[in-house]
């Protein structure tokens, strides 16, 4: 939780945890994925993870997979002592090749490359053989499954104290067990979802063999994060933190208000750039609602007189609104700081971030000799001269477990599910001039086209919507008078992980009324489009 190394109550002292050594692979976030959501927490560490630096007992490790071949000179490879930790042990991909590399140094370059479905043949060995627990792997699946390949390299013959435990036609090793040791290998994937059944080869290896307790929940999570934040700010310290009205910053708020109650101060900067009645309306559900300590600071003229006259380039825009929020938070910060100190005898000495677990996996991953690892930015992209040690209570979680917490802290359903919105806000959807005028039909438009969204129950399907104000004027005509006025693009996307994007299909008539009710009541607008570019080559933002 903090980057400082104190962290008092870690969750894998908590919870009985499975470590996951990543050596790389695009995949290894999965293995993790898939584990919490079978209940069992899990963390992930780069392959190269040294045991005596890890100060906590896994119940097991999986040695993800990764891009590398374990023969060559410059593979990585794990910390032998983690072979002779006595927890289970399961190689996927790679991660069964080091094992074999390890015993037997009988890993080559196979004729053939593997990659896409493949049938795997279970190969059991009956109860008393070996002590029961090869079979364990592959307990409750069918002799016949389908798996999911992405290998070029083989096993060229079992390292000793090895039985193959399962083949497919061009795998003869592509399940391994040790015949008195829990350690196993599959060439195969279980992690994705092109492996129908390889949840419950996860849920075998980290449940039965590893004995893992399921107790990963939400409600056990909220109560050891609480305990947490509690000893570690201690009972004078604290904490502040920007909130933006989102999913991420409020559930992290809220959080902090259950822990520390009025020590923990929440800071809404409204910059004239959020959406039609965000500020009110964030400001109700998080003081009134959810008792979190707020202040609101309302700058929006500022940010809007140094918006104007910029009109080539966004980037220019993105620059002026993230400094001039810098030192509306500085600001403000000072004057909490002065206001707490002397009424409650503790300095403000920790900054919330809403950090998340990919943020985490990202600048820890595996990235292979060369790369470097990058270091942890700050999401909010506050300065470090302000002196504050972070506090992050979200970056052990995905972001469908905020969700998940987020709806068990009480917080309403329509913030818990609301759409990303970016930092600059709607002035990255007004192209061209940020003008009040601007700002204004903007935001009726955009207000029209969410509405309509959810009247039509389609806001959970859609993963970003929004109307874009475009910097040109066209001709129409209104109560039979020539207009010529602006254009609204509307813009909606669907997207797993808004890495790739496809444009949402509504249907016609959906598109007919939004159009319609946006000419109607947003005065300056006489003509709406629909966005049709998928990213890439499109981004989901418009500047
Ligand atoms: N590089 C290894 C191979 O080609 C491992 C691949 C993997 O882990 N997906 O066999």
């Amino acid at each position: 939780m903090a980057t400082d190394g104190s962290d008092p109550i870690p969750p894998h002292k908590t919870f009985d945890t499975i470590l996951v050594l990543d050596f790389g692979s695009q995949y290894s976030h999965l293995i993790t994925r898939r584990l919490r959501e079978l209940n069992v927490y899990c963390e992930m560490l780069p392959c190269t993870q040294k045991l005596a630096e890890l100060e906590w007992t896994p119940k097991g490790v999986i040695l993800s997979g990764g891009p590398y071949s374990v023969y060559s000179d410059d593979a990585p490879h794990v910390d032998p002592a983690i072979f002779e930790l006595g927890v289970p042990m399961l190689g996927i991909c790679y991660g069964l090749q080091e094992i074999a590399w390890h015993f037997g140094k009988n890993v080559l370059a196979g004729e053939k490359r593997e990659y896409g479905h493949a049938y795997l043949k279970v190969d059991r060995h009956g109860d008393g053989e070996a002590g029961g627990h090869v079979d364990k792997l592959f307990a409750g699946l069918e002799d016949d499954m389908e798996v999911w390949m992405s290998h070029a390299d083989k096993l060229s013959h079992l390292p000793d104290g090895f039985i193959t435990v399962a083949t497919t036609s061009n795998a003869p090793f592509a399940g391994m067990a040790h015949k008195t040791k829990k350690l196993y290998g599959i060439q195969f994937h279980p992690e994705v979802t092109h492996t129908p059944k390889g949840i419950v080869l996860l849920k075998n290896f980290a449940v039965d063999i590893c004995q893992a307790k399921t107790d990963w929940t939400m409600g056990k999570f909220v109560d050891q994060e609480i305990a947490r934040i509690r000893a570690l700010v201690g009972e004078k310290g604290q904490v502040i933190g920007a909130v933006s009205g989102g999913v991420d910053s409020t559930v992290a708020a809220k959080l902090m208000q259950e822990a520390i109650g009025e020590r923990f101060h929440a800071v809404l900067v409204d910059n004239g750039v959020l959406r039609l009645n965000e500020a009110k309306q964030v400001k109700e559900t998080l003081t009134a609602g959810l008792g979190i300590n707020l202040t609101v600071v309302d700058a929006s003229e500022r940010f809007l007189s140094r918006l104007k006259g910029i009109t080539d380039d966004p980037e220019k825009k993105r620059k002026v609104i993230g400094n001039t929020f810098i030192e509306v938070f500085q600001e403000t910060a000072k004057k909490i700081a002065r206001e707490a100190t002397s009424d409650r005898a503790g300095e403000i000495e920790w900054l919330l971030q809403g950090t998340l677990y990919p943020d985490v996996i990202e600048s820890i991953s595996f990235k292979g000799p060369s790369a470097t690892i990058k270091t942890h930015h700050n999401v909010g992209g506050l300065p470090k001269d302000m002196n504050l040690k972070l506090i992050e209570p979200l970056r052990e979680l995905f972001k469908d477990e905020v969700r998940e917490l987020g709806t068990n802290l009480g917080i309403p359903e329509d913030l818990v599910w609301r759409h990303p919105f970016p930092g600059p806000g709607i002035a990255i959807r007004i192209l061209g001039e940020v003008t009040p005028e601007q700002v204004r039909i903007a935001r009726e438009a955009d207000y029209i086209f969410i509405e309509e969204i959810k009247a039509a129950g389609l806001y959970r399907k859609v993963s970003q919507a929004f109307a874009a104000l475009l910097p040109v004027k066209a001709v129409g005509v209104m109560g039979d008078n020539r207009v010529h006025a602006q254009v609204i693009a509307l813009r909606a996307v669907e997207t797993s992980d808004f890495m790739t994007a496809d444009w949402y299909p509504f249907d016609g008539a959906f598109l007919k009324k939004v159009s319609r009710r946006i000419v109607n009541e947003v005065d300056g607008v006489c003509r709406v489009v629909y966005d049709i570019t998928s990213k890439p080559p499109g981004t989901i933002e418009m500047e």
